[in-house]
């Protein structure tokens, strides 16, 4: 049973383990890492007595006091107390000395340093020996022997297994003998020179294999401050879990590719012993944790982990004479093993003209180095190019050994990461198929694993996370629609549609967890001012997958962000007309920007609300059709306005009615411009395949143009003026049986927009209140066109146009 760091390292964990080691029926022997922290601390504190910093003596005295408040807290028996206080203290005392020395001659060799970190595991085992009943501390430098190799510091397997069966088949141990034997991981001697040494960081884990495996034992347990094995790092990824059962290969790729929970040499000695691992929470024991062992039960789940490394170089090798060269790769690989530099990811084009190696950082300097030095001739003659290194890249992995028997996994992988706007540098895939790696930049590991891990692992649920800008009557409904839709979408669409962030014109809140929707409002009150630039950096700077921009607002500012929202992989749903209607250039750009990235730019309610009339045409050109020509009645307040009109309602007071009941802008000129409606035609032109601006659009309009200039006042107290004019080309339509309705038209490609006056056989004739109407004649729909009709305005229809388009995205 090994206890890693955190076991140790606070009063409720070390009584739990305890409890933990006292429970057992089985003999057992106890490996305990340092407490926790504690090697940072040591490794830090040599660092500052080197660099001649006095301050060393306080980082030392904390260490003393941690080790010293714990034995109060822990050890009742004030015999034994002050028994183990006394032996402590002998240690510190010979620790004080060597910090004293390398602060006084300014060295610190690996040798001393080794000495030094040993001290963590050798104060703790003695804490743990005397707390636990029948606890016997055990000298693990006594067996666990190390040899020298390249510099570095490697198990004598055969000599350490020989010498651990020796010193336990000494001991009679187990719970009939009241004896538990309490052994300090990491820590060794050198075979030669009797020097201490260590197995590298983590390398409790490595102790505790060894003495399993030397010894037969029926089960390696791993204490940690985990439910087991996870399927991400828990840190990294909130929905990780517990994985149930992994084969030893699984374990093996997972922690080499960073998987900190064991120390990746550990699994290999139990592994050729076919001992299983058991990986258990201290803080939990009840937990039942995570089985490594040979063969595990089919559990048909291709991916079982992913891992990843930060602070990767990828060097590549590359030169026109490498191809066919054979040699090259075996050049390569020695001159880094001699140098002792380990390659943890390779991957080769089948051109054979450049090889990408994957690399710790720390190595990077060292390998360009030495393979420049290896390939310096073939360098001069110009035949290969002087090494390539990229830093600042993360590689991850994924792990399964179902991978093989399922196709689809890389395209799932990579098809996930491209929507994510994540590229991939290099990546790998060995024949046995347990193991992708691959190589991104190290900006976007916590967006990939956090794709990734959405994508294999919680397929029950898609996330789709949408930044709101805009609160009014719109962006409020759509907000409302939301929170009540949220349980219903969850259950029978297993999709959660998590807002990330609101904004109004001048405050703005964020939560990459969700924001609670009942109280955005009070939230947002209390929330710092923002601005328009403050909105896109968050924004981006959240880096957030599968994420939508909804824009509620009619602001120009917030439409100039879409471009920038786009080429960062967001896609934009919007009720605002400014971008799609603005000029066709940056229009073109936004769509094209969408396509290319896999992601939507979507502005259904930009013409009759929530009507799909933009969706519908779409529809009809990618299956093939072509519109010929579009009429509509595309303005609710113009609408009204001539449908109010009469003998008793003059013009100037339709146009009163309407801004009183709240249809026109506040400002009506916008209405009675035409601008609105030429805006949505220039959309409805360009969505049909023409490319139109709004200066093409011919305009008749039935006012004079000087009414649209000045001030809102005059325009008010002008506007009667206008009655009598309308009252009598009134009367003459009226005579005819006509009515008239402000039309919209597109005939291939030309576009204008007049007041007409239709007969009641015209489809536009009956159209009621602030309705909308539009009529498409198309190749297919020829003789009789298609109509679409019904409220083309209003706050609650607007914001359900909004919401399906967020849906349809969903929906990808
Ligand atoms: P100990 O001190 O017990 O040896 P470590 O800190 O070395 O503990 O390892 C446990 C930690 O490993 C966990 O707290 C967790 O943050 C991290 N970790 C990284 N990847 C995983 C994973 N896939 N499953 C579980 N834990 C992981
Ligand atoms: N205490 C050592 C370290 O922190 C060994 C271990 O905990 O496994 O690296
Ligand atoms: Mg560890």
């Amino acid at each position: 049973m090994k206890f890693g760091g955190t076991s140790v390292g606070s009063v409720e964990s070390i009584l739990s383990l305890k409890r933990i080691v006292e429970a057992e029926q089985e003999p057992v022997i106890v490996v305990v890492s340092a407490l926790g922290g504690i090697t940072d601390k040591l490794i830090a504190t040599s660092q500052l007595a080197l660099n001649g910093d006095e301050t060393w003596k306080e980082e030392f005295d904390a260490i003393w006091q941690r080790h010293h408040e714990m034995i109060d807290a822990v050890i009742t028996d004030t015999d034994r107390r002050t028994a183990l206080q006394n032996v402590l203290d002998d240690m510190f005392e010979q620790l004080r000395s060597i910090y004293y020395g390398v602060f006084l001659i300014h060295d610190l060799s690996p040798k001393t340093q080794a000495a030094i970190v040993s001290y963590g595991e050798r104060l703790s085992s003695h804490i743990v020996a005397t707390l636990i009943r029948g606890g016997k501390r055990i000298n693990s430098r006594d067996f666990i022997k190390t040899v020298k190799k390249q510099g570095k510091h490697v198990l004598d397997a055969e000599l350490t297994y020989q010498q651990v069966r020796q010193t336990f088949s000494a001991l009679s141990y187990g719970p009939e003998n009241q004896l538990i034997p309490v052994v300090p991981g990491f820590i060794s001697r050198d075979r030669d020179t009797s020097e201490t040494t260590n197995l590298g960081r983590g390398g409790s884990d490595y102790t505790a294999a060894i003495i399993a495996a030397a010894l037969g034992a029926d089960v390696l347990e791993i204490w940690t401050d985990v439910d087991g094995f996870m399927t991400a790092d828990p840190r990294v990824i909130k929905t990780a879990y517990t994985i149930n059962e992994l084969s030893y290969v699984e374990a093996m790729e997972l922690c080499n590719f960073g998987a900190k929970v064991v120390y990746p040499p550990t699994i290999y000695p139990v592994c050729v012993k076919d001992i299983p691992i058991r990986i258990k929470n201290t803080f939990n024991p009840d937990h039942p944790g995570t089985l490594i062992k040979q063969k595990i039960d089919n559990d048909r789940k291709p991916i079982k982990g992913i891992s990843s490394i930060k602070g990767t170089t990828l060097i590549t090798v590359t030169g026109l004479s490498m191809v066919g060269v054979i040699g090259v790769n075996r050049r390569i690989f020695s001159t880094l093993a001699e140098n002792g530099i380990s390659v943890f990811m390779v991957s080769q084009a089948s051109s054979e003209n450049s090889t990408s190696i994957g690399v710790r950082d720390e190595d990077a300097t060292r390998a360009v180095e030495v393979l420049n030095l290896e390939f310096a001739k073939e360098i001069v003659t110009g035949a290969m190019f002087p090494m390539n290194a990229e830093s600042g890249l993360a590689t991850i992995a994924i792990v399964g050994e179902n991978m093989k028997h399922t196709p689809g996994i890389a395209g799932k992988l990579f098809g996930t990461l491209g929507r994510s706007g994540i590229s991939v540098i290099a990546c790998a895939q060995g024949a046995s198929e347990t193991n992708i790696s691959f190589v991104v930049e190290a900006r976007l590991l916590r967006k990939s694993l956090n794709v990734l891990h959405d994508s294999f692992f919680l397929s029950e649920y898609k996330v789709l996370n949408l930044f709101i800008c805009g609160i009014g009557t719109v962006g409020g409904n759509l907000i409302e629609q939301i929170n009540s839709q949220y349980k219903k979408l969850k259950e029978t669409r297993q999709l959660k549609l998590k807002v990330v962030g609101i904004a109004s014109s001048k405050k703005a809140i964020f939560n990459r967890d969700g924001i609670d929707l009942r109280g955005y409002k009070e939230l947002l009150e209390q929330a710092e001012p923002s601005n328009i630039q403050r909105l896109k950096d968050e924004i981006i700077g959240m880096n957030i997958f599968n994420s939508v921009f909804v824009d509620c607002t009619a602001s120009a500012d917030v439409a100039n962000l879409y471009q920038d929202f786009l080429e960062h992989n967001i896609s934009v749903v919007t009720a605002n007309k400014i971008a799609a209607s603005g000029p066709y250039e940056a229009y073109h750009k936004l769509k094209k920007t969408a396509l290319q990235r896999g992601i939507k730019f979507l502005f259904e309610t930009n013409v009759g609300a929530g009507l799909p009339i933009i969706g519908t045409i779409n529809d009809l050109l990618n299956s093939g059709d072509n519109i010929l020509r579009i009429e509509a009645v595309l303005s609710g307040t113009l609408n009204f306005i001539f449908n109010t009109i009469s003998a008793d309602i003059p013009f100037s007071e339709t146009v009163r009615l309407a801004k009183e009941k709240g249809y026109s802008e506040p400002d009506p000129r916008i209405d009675l411009c035409g601008k609105d409606v030429i805006r949505k035609l220039v959309i409805l032109a360009r969505e049909a395949g023409y490319v139109v601006e709004q200066d093409d659009v011919e305009k008749h309009l039935f006012m004079p143009d000087a009414f649209f200039e000045g001030s809102l006042d005059d325009f008010w107290k002008n506007l009667p003026t206008l009655d009598a004019d309308f009252e009598s080309r009134r009367k003459v339509i009226d005579n005819e049986h006509k009515r008239w309705r402000f039309v919209a038209k597109m005939e291939g490609g030309k576009t204008s927009v007049s007041l007409e006056a239709v007969g009641p056989q015209h489809p536009f004739y009956g159209l009621e209140g602030s309705n909308n109407i539009v009529l498409l004649t198309t190749e297919r729909y020829k003789e009789y066109p298609m109509l679409i009709q019904g409220y083309g305005a209003g706050a609650g229809v607007t914001a359900a146009g909004v919401f399906a388009n967020i849906m349809s995205i969903a929906n990808i």
